[in-house]
């Protein structure tokens, strides 16, 4: 079983009218309950909710603070390579787009690392487009022995590979991956990737199910917003996470919510999302889930981060870069989208320790997780 056959029993336009069909009634219904499921995340994502957002924004408040403390982690985005295959409509990356590509050798992976561990980071987000042949598993894996040394916690966002492949990437010592569908919307996921590997819905969709069958710590979790209408994806995004943990119970997961950014290429937002809905949906995830990692990267104004640190959100990126050798070894190149947050490090820790919180550099130890990896590896050997 994965997840694609609970989701061929949800239409999207049968969740798009029930979410637009809740009422009041159904919002403090479910603003009244300990324990909220998927209907009642329908109405606190839905247009009646907003007036309650100044609750919904106190309790969500108070069940991050329950469950995490005053504390916010800090990542930083990794660019490795900006060579694709595929056809994205909304991306400076896509294949089309005439922009010089680049793949960081061994010499520049190292001035990157020194230049990251300058800034104070000890978690990465390792990204790069979709290129088998240039970056495959085999760039991956020599890359990962260049990097985890040098840090406490290694994430990837890369192309959606095969289970034995994530089984590598695990033993590798990585932590997490992330893995957005964009959107759930089936019937128009083709028009946003016409070309490439990316086309294959269906493989993306079942993408978090190798993950979770290959063991890896956390799963990162999010749609695009700007495709389609961020309620209705936001609730496949809600349903994808509560089928997963039923299913992976052991590992983590967090959620993102980017918003459509400038970038190379004309493609204009389908939808928009203000910047109220952006917290109203942030507190709706939070009060769906108390567990579930809330994550906010530079895509987002210093304003709008700096209010909603405090209403639900675990982790934000600072100081990022969305070029491979975006922080030492060519920061001119052409990013694969604007960051607006374009605070450094420090500059954010300070703002996150004005405001009463914790700025956590280092929340997790590899070392911890491949000596566990180990042990558990030698243990089974004792019983075959
Ligand atoms: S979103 Fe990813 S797969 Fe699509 S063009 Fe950009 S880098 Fe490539």
């Amino acid at each position: 079983m994965s997840f694609r056959e609970i989701f061929e029993q949800h239409s999207w336009e049968a969740v798009q009218e029930s979410i637009y069909s809740k009422t009041s009634a159904d919002v403090e219904r479910a603003l009244a309950k300990r324990k909220r499921d998927i209907e009642d995340f329908k109405a606190l994502i839905s247009p009646v909710a907003a007036p309650y957002l100044e609750q919904m924004a106190q309790l969500s408040h108070r069940l991050t603070v329950q469950r995490f403390g005053k504390v916010i982690s800090l990542y930083v985005p990794f660019y490795l390579s900006n060579e694709c295959q595929n056809i994205c409509t909304y991306c400076g990356f896509s294949f089309t787009n005439k922009i010089p590509r680049r793949t960081l050798n061994d010499a520049e992976i190292q001035r990157e690392i020194a230049a990251i561990k300058a800034m104070g980071f000890e978690h990465v987000l390792l990204v790069t487009g979709e290129a088998n042949k240039t970056v495959g598993m085999d760039y991956f894996e020599h890359a990962l022995d260049l990097i985890v040394p040098h840090f406490a916690n290694v994430s990837m966002e890369v192309q959606p590979l095969d289970e034995p492949d994530y089984r590598r990437l695990v033993a590798k010592g990585v932590y997490a991956v992330l893995v957005y569908q964009e959107t759930y919307r089936q019937a128009t996921y083709r028009e946003y990737h016409p070309k490439g590997k990316k086309s294959n819905f269906f493989y993306r969709l079942d993408t978090p199910d190798r993950l979770g069958r290959a063991g890896i710590h956390k799963i990162g979790l999010g749609a695009l917003i700007g495709l389609e209408d961020w309620r209705t994806d936001s609730f496949f995004v809600a349903l994808h996470l509560d089928y997963l943990k039923r299913r992976y119970w052991q590992t983590k997961y967090s959620i993102s919510f980017p918003r459509l950014r400038p970038h190379e290429g004309e493609f204009e937002p389908k939808v928009h999302i203000t910047d109220r809905e952006l917290v109203q949906l942030i507190c709706a995830y939070r009060l769906l889930d108390g567990d579930v990692e809330l994550s906010l990267s530079t895509r987002e104004s210093p304003k709008f981060r700096d209010h909603v640190l405090k209403l639900g959100i675990t982790s934000m990126s600072a100081g990022s870069r969305t070029n491979p050798g975006g922080y030492a070894v060519d920061p001119q190149t052409l990013e694969q989208f604007e960051t607006d947050d374009t605070r450094s490090p420090q500059e954010v820790a300070a703002m996150i320790r004005r405001q009463g919180y914790e700025a956590v550099w280092k929340d997790w130890d590899a070392s911890l997780f491949l000596n566990q990896a180990k042990h558990a590896f030698d243990r089974r050997k004792l019983t075959i």
